[in-house]
């Protein structure tokens, strides 16, 4: 089943277009990166998804329905922004739970949702420290851990690793791969690094300038680039 499909998405920013005409079907558990140069429109997709865009034209499906008119709140996808600023005077317990204390969910059903989200985060230990007594790496999982309790529909990334020095980025690289094959959920996820997107993803997009240059596997990509932009981007020896 697709979790969430694109057909015919046009961005407009006044008189330019910056995304031109995308269809997409991404599947559910699908762990799709789009990659591309710096303003080739990553950001404005995923944003566009996620609602904090408006779409121009054409259409956004999610988990069946048609969410192109939905705000970002009524959409059901958790977006693991860059900075992930946690409250520093709440313990990783409430960080975890504030959304869910926000939304009047009852404290004991609140507190297995945090308990499994720190379970499969491997964030038992540090339930009662303060963020500031956490690494990067552990303060990052408590920002997903606080979208992994509302069970989105899928986790959006845009570029989530790229404020963090290079072994911490390695590190993380692998934190999210684990990740998503503990979760399963469908993650999309924004990358202008090609070695990010051939190891993480199951199918990447590649973009230029606002329309989608190939779809494809890592591995089809690399031995079957559509055009010589993909085959530079990649940087498979066409
Ligand atoms: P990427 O994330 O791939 O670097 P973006 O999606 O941020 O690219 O931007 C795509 C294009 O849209 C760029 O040319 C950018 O300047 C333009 N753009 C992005 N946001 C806005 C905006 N709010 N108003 C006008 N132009 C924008
Ligand atoms: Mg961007």
């Amino acid at each position: 089943m697709s979790s969430i499909e694109l057909k015919s998405v046009e961005k407009w920013f006044g008189n330019a277009q910056v995304i031109k005409g995308v269809d997409l079907s991404i599947d559910e558990g699908e762990f799709i990166i789009f990659v591309g140069p710096s303003g080739c429109g990553k950001s404005t997709l995923l944003r566009m998804i996620a609602g904090l865009e408006e779409t121009s034209r054409g259409q956004i499906m999610i988990a069946g329905r048609d969410a192109t008119a939905e705000p970002p709140s009524k959409r059901g996808l958790a977006m693991v922004f860059q900075s992930y600023a946690l409250y520093p005077h709440m313990s990783v317990r409430d960080n975890m739970g504030f959304s869910l204390k926000a939304a009047g969910v009852p404290k004991a059903e609140l507190d297995r949702q945090v308990n499994d989200a720190a379970r499969v985060l491997k964030l038992e230990p540090f339930l009662d420290r303060r963020p500031k007594d956490l690494s990067g790496g552990q303060r990052q999982r408590v920002a997903i851990g606080r979208s992994i309790v509302r069970e989105p529909t899928a986790f959006l990334f845009d570029e989530p690793l790229s404020n963090l020095d290079a072994s911490l980025r390695v590190e993380m690289r692998y934190e999210i791969a684990k990740l998503h094959q503990s979760l399963k959920s469908t993650m999309i996820y924004v990358t202008h690094d090609q070695v990010e997107a051939m190891t993480l993803a199951d199918r990447i997009v590649v973009l230029d300038g606002g329309h989608i240059a190939q779809v494809g596997s890592p591995r089809e990509l690399y031995e079957r680039p559509a055009n010589l932009f993909v085959a530079q981007f990649i940087g498979s020896p066409r």
